[in-house]
């Protein structure tokens, strides 16, 4: 009998999907977590509040994930935003839409969300095994057959990778996963940080650091050419910048470095024309000619920017409005609106809120997520080459390919028994 077990990797988010719905399509399902605990970075999402979801449209919600994201649309096609909402539902976790399309469990708290989803594999009879480590998969002529914990071998027809990725390894989540696909015969695609602060090579920055810049536009340039641009807030930090601008460029970035001179452009004056700022530079100094250029600058700048907005434009600070020369105010109107920071890296991978890289898509049938070279071993989560915006976008496509990997599964493990 336990060779027609199910056998799940990993206890996150995708993981306890994948066990649940397995479990409730009729198998015998066994769930191995590397640590003592269930869903440990489910409880840190969304700064404990866990960003279920997202309610943008299909394709808005696919186009957030970048060039792997069509890789998801049967997943999605299976059980997405609405579906997941209603299971939360049920299980007595009432959600919330918030600004951006953003969904929340309405107490705020991310352990709800863990507490539904071990309703969800106890009400199956799902046996959960904790502190137990995967360390190899066991195939035999090309279809797995189990896995091995602890120098011991356990037995089951089909084996779902649920590893995820390899941020906040505290977690669990250490990339074990890109490991055990690796030794069964997988490619994957180099795994990088996403969703992560950036490091810059100014030192004025560090002069800026706890500072939160709103409403600012950022680009991001290879080699003076832009290559993505964002708008929203950005913070300063004790290494570089931070913030959801940075965050949603970060991955971009990350690639670029090793194509040539990164660099970030802050708008400070998005919402004006470069006449228009001209102009209002103008009026300012015309009418308080007689106040000096640091007094002027901040009716136009955060205080903590001043000293070190000025120090750029390497123009005196106690010179008067009326002593500015055209010139001056040009270059005003120019570093208002293209204040450059020089990337020189991210910070480290076990920082980021995603991994990019992993599992290769190609390598995996996005109608089943089982994998297109090991018979019976399926995949879910973070560990495939998948990663997306902030949102709620990156916890739906770990919960629809959980789902979906969890029934293809059973399926797998009927047709043997059939067999
Ligand atoms: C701080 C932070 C905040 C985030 N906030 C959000 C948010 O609000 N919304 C959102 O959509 N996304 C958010 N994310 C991303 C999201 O948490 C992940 O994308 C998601 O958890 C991935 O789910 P998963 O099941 O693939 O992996 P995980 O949730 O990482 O689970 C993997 C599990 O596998 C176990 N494991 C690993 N190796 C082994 C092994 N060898 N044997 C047995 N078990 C193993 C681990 O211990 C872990 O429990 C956030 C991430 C972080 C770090």
């Amino acid at each position: 009998m336990k060779d027609r077990q199910i056998i799940i990797v990993g206890g996150g988010a995708s993981g306890m999907m994948a066990a649940g719905r397995a479990a409730q399509c009729g198998a015998d399902v066994l769930l191995l977590e590397k640590t003592p605990r269930l869903g440990n970075k489910l409880r840190l999402t969304g700064k404990g509040r866990c960003n279920v979801t997202n309610e943008a449209e299909l394709s808005e919600f696919v186009a957030h994930f970048g060039e792997t994201g069509r890789f998801l649309y049967s997943a999605f096609s299976r059980f997405f935003v609405q579906d997941l909402i209603s299971f939360l539902n049920q299980r007595g976790v009432p959600t919330v839409l918030e600004r951006g399309g953003r969904v929340f469990p309405v107490s705020d708290d991310a352990r709800q969300v863990v507490a539904a989803l071990q309703g969800y594999l106890k009400g199956n009879n799902v046996q959960i095994r904790g502190k137990s480590r995967v360390e190899h998969l066991l195939v035999e002529e090309g279809r797995i057959c189990g896995v091995q914990v602890g120098g011991h071998t356990i037995r089951g027809a089909s084996v779902i990778v649920a590893t995820g990725g390899a941020s906040y390894p505290r977690t669990g989540s250490s990339g074990d996963g890109y490991r055990l696909a690796a030794e069964v015969g997988h490619h994957i695609v180099p795994i990088r940080p996403a969703l992560i602060p950036l490091v810059t090579k100014e030192r004025w920055v560090c002069a800026l650091k706890g500072l939160t810049l709103r409403n600012v536009q950022v680009t991001l340039l290879l080699n003076d050419q832009p290559i993505g641009q964002e708008f929203g807030e950005m913070l300063f930090t004790h290494f570089g910048v931070s913030g959801p601008v940075v965050l949603g460029l970060s991955r971009r970035a990350v690639d670029a470095l090793a194509k040539g001179r990164v660099s970030l452009s802050v708008n400070l004056k998005q919402a004006l024309t470069s006449e228009e700022l001209d102009k209002r530079l103008q009026r300012e100094l015309r009418n308080h000619g007689r106040r000096q250029l640091r007094n002027i600058l901040a009716e136009l700048l955060p205080h903590k920017m001043i000293n070190v907005f000025v120090a750029l434009l390497d123009i005196a600070a106690d010179k008067l409005g009326h002593q500015i020369t055209a010139a001056e105010r040009k270059r005003m109107v120019a570093l208002l609106r293209d204040l450059r920071m020089t990337v020189t890296g991210s910070r480290p991978i076990s920082e980021a809120i995603v991994t990019a890289g992993g599992v290769d898509t190609s390598e995996v049938n996005p109608r089943t997520m089982e994998s297109r070279v090991i018979k019976g071993l399926f995949f879910c989560g973070e560990v495939i080459d998948v990663d997306a915006d902030t949102g709620g976008y990156n916890l739906q496509a770990a919960f629809s390919t959980g789902y979906l990997a969890g029934e293809s599964a059973v399926r797998v493990v009927n047709d043997i028994a059939l067999s």
